[in-house]
């Protein structure tokens, strides 16, 4: 058999300011450690839209973005040995990395220190060029990097697990998230919303922060055993010193101290929200008293985003989803700038037919 490109259709932006619309090109054909996927959904990250936009540096273009990935085996390469054809499996935020260094090998490669190739924007080791990501009918993904989607979750619902999920599910992990601790969760958003369903699940009390007071009775839905309004300086001061660990999901600068302030002596927060401009600086006195630590999270480990899949089939958890078709994407965009959705968009890859 000759192996040879695969044509595929996406969307991409042409530049920062263009709104992103329909785009063809090839994918690599598949070596013999690759998997060949179908995309049938592909979650709406906010990193999506930071990346389109180029708000952080380096988009190059045309940008495809996307990576919160599921879709179903279409072929594999002859080495490949977790896969076959008809599986329903996922892709996050990373295709590759270098397998060798002390994180690879930990299993942390999205810390490696050779730099993670990301699903999208990332110099592409195989095309030369950069990679696209999975607002596209197809992709071709070394088997290292593809996961396994549990027997009984939605597809559509279990995309944002790619991003959304890990993001919040690895730092409760590391941060020892479980019975007998309190979680506070700061934002509910997609990564907020994820965080709070996860750590409910792992048995923790869950305080959620938010600026408002109308999303009080989904947080409690959501699995929140307590919701405070984060602009009442009561309700915050008697939160003082009761957190064993926070997990902040706001994206937009904001004053930490407030939040620093509810966590217990030796409490830490993590911060999973990339600010474009940085937060103002925490007072110094506040993490001192109290031993408290200040620290960020990037997204998990593959066997991490294994372990949060299987955690996830085994307890029911998805993402709360609205889905589109893909020709609505630059409107979801700017609906997400005004946090007008519960809790993430997801394309409807099928969508892609009608272009
Ligand atoms: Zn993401
Ligand atoms: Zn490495």
């Amino acid at each position: 058999m000759i192996a040879t490109m695969i044509d595929t259709v996406g969307f991409a932006a042409p530049s920062a300011e263009a709104p992103l619309g329909p785009f063809a090109f090839t994918r690599r054909e598949p070596g013999p450690t690759d998997v060949h996927i179908d995309i049938l959904f592909c979650g709406v990250c906010h990193s999506d839209l930071h990346t389109a936009r180029a708000e952080w540096a380096g988009t190059v273009y045309p940008c495809v973005p996307g990576h919160e990935i599921v879709g179903r085996v279409v072929a594999t390469g002859a080495a490949v040995k977790g896969f076959a054809k008809g599986d329903l499996v996922g892709v996050g935020c990373m295709v590759d990395s270098c397998q060798q260094c002390a994180s690879c090998a930990e299993g942390l490669e999205q810390y490696c220190e050779r730099g993670m190739t990301g699903t999208y924007n990332s110099p592409d080791k195989h095309t030369g060029g950069v990679t696209y990501g999975g607002y596209s009918k197809d992709i071709v993904v070394d088997e290292k990097f593809v996961l396994r989607i549990p027997d009984g979750l939605d597809p559509a619902a279990a995309a944002p697990l790619l991003c959304a999920g890990i993001t919040t599910w690895s730092p409760l992990r590391h941060w020892n998230a479980g019975k007998g601790t309190k979680v506070g969760v700061v934002g509910l958003g997609g990564l907020g919303h994820m965080a709070i369903k996860l750590a409910h699940a792992l048995g923790a009390h869950v305080v959620l922060f938010t600026t408002s007071p109308d999303k009080r009775a989904d947080a409690l839905a959501l699995g929140a055993d307590e919701v405070v309004i984060s602009r009442d300086a009561e309700e915050m001061a008697a939160r003082a010193g009761t957190l064993d660990f926070i997990i902040n999901t706001v994206a937009a600068p904001h004053n930490l101290d407030p939040f620093l302030s509810a966590l217990k002596r030796d409490g830490v927060m993590t911060l999973v929200g990339a600010p474009a401009e940085p937060h103002p600086s925490p007072t110094v006195f506040n993490l001192i008293m109290g031993r408290r630590s200040l620290a960020g999270s990037l997204i998990g480990g593959i066997a991490e985003t294994q372990e949060m899949l299987d955690f996830c089939g085994k307890h029911g958890i998805t993402a709360e989803i609205e889905m589109i078709p893909i020709q609505r994407i630059n409107e979801a965009y700017e609906r997400m700038l005004k946090s007008d959705v519960k809790y993430r968009f997801v394309i409807d890859m099928s969508s892609l037919g009608t272009v």
